[in-house]
């Protein structure tokens, strides 16, 4: 079985020792309080660190998922107002729950093929202003927000990388919180995420003083100084996180073979389909500027894609369907760095039985 669906994703075959190996250490029934907990949360946090190249002074939290991200930033970082920019269905569902929670919440969807830099941005004071870096329901990709930086200076920046945080280099400084979830561009099983906060983002949290949740930012926090986590863990994902990052490149290499690889799904698609758009497939992004490197999208008429589907899943491949609008016109596959070479030319031969049925015809 192949699987390019874009989270829950393929794991690195490496995970199936792991198991293996966290059961005999005993691993799956330490206290979360441990001496042996500890260090396996100081391991992991410092991989982090190291293979990521997150800077040494914003501090990393494990929670349960990116969705919890969501609203420890409107509960714990936002006193009155969050700004949401987005042109896709997980942009739309985090504002969805911050207003909720929040007491002002502005919405500026903007189109697909449109770069965020075009955006024009009103005259606010939002307290947080919420981007998702990678939208993994349509493929695309923020490359750059300082228009956002410059015209919203004392909000905190926050950026879901839920789909390319560890498949790409992150530009840290540039933002205040970043998160992601372990079981897209980490390889993992879900059922952890990650939540990197600048010390302006702490700041704000301790201005703030929230301490109304279990997850208020503060008691993460307070137990994360100590290694320790605010309630009983999934230590096996911690470890596993930690066996899987020891083996990874350092991100910059990581990032040049996925842009590379993205970079030559866009040809493929372009060589082989594009000639005859009407009945072929095409990336849905046509704006090269703001195509995603790790969730590409590939669009046809209705017809063709459920074929295709039909004939993936004949072939032992899983694709990720269309998201909202995109449903019965798209299929999405994912570009993480578990997903193998050999992975990638048995979808390119499914690809090409197709086109070949058609240059026949
Ligand atoms: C998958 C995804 C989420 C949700 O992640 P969970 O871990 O399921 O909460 C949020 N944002 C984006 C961009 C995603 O791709």
């Amino acid at each position: 079985m192949i699987t390019f669906y874009p989270g829950p994703s393929k794991v690195y075959p490496v995970v199936e020792q792991y198991l293996q190996e966290a059961f005999h250490e005993g691993v799956l029934s330490i206290n979360h309080r441990s001496q042996a907990c500890m260090n396996l949360t100081r391991t992991a946090i410092d991989l982090l660190h190291e293979k990521l190249a997150i800077p040494q002074d914003y501090t990393i939290y494990f929670i349960s998922s990116a969705t919890e991200v969501w609203e420890i930033v409107a509960q714990s970082l936002t006193q009155q107002h969050s700004l949401h920019l987005y042109n896709g269905a997980f942009g739309e569902k985090w504002a969805d729950y911050a207003e909720r929670i929040v007491p002002q919440v502005t919405r500026l969807p903007f189109g697909v093929e449109t770069p965020l830099l075009a955006v024009d941005l009103p005259s606010l004071s939002p307290d947080v202003v919420c981007l998702t870096q990678n939208e993994t329901s349509n493929g695309t990709q923020l490359h750059h927000w300082q228009n956002v930086a410059e015209q919203y200076p004392d909000a905190l920046l926050a950026i879901d990388t839920t789909s390319s945080m560890a498949g790409i280099t992150l530009d840290w400084q540039k933002a205040d919180v970043w998160f992601a979830s372990v079981q897209k561009c980490f390889g993992l099983p879900a059922g952890m995420a990650i939540m990197v906060c600048s010390p302006k983002a702490l700041a704000r949290a301790f201005a703030i003083g929230d301490r109304k949740y279990y997850n208020s930012l503060l008691f993460i926090h307070e137990n994360f100084i100590k290694f320790q986590t605010h309630y009983t863990p999934n230590v096996l994902a911690i470890y596993l996180l930690a066996k899987v990052l020891a083996l990874q490149p350092p991100i910059a290499l990581v990032h040049e073979r996925i842009r590379q690889q993205a970079q030559e799904w866009y040809a493929f698609l372009e060589e082989h389909f594009q000639e005859n758009q009407a009945e072929g497939l095409y990336p849905l992004v046509q704006n090269q500027a703001v195509r995603s490197d790790t969730v590409i999208t590939i669009a046809g008429k209705p017809a063709l894609i459920a074929q295709l589907k039909q004939q993936f899943q004949t072939a032992g491949i899983t694709v990720g369907n269309g998201y909202g609008a995109w449903k019965d016109t798209t299929f999405r596959i994912a570009n993480f760095p578990a997903i193998s070479s050999a992975d990638i030319w048995a979808l390119k031969e499914e690809l090409l039985k197709k086109s070949y049925i058609q240059y026949e015809l």
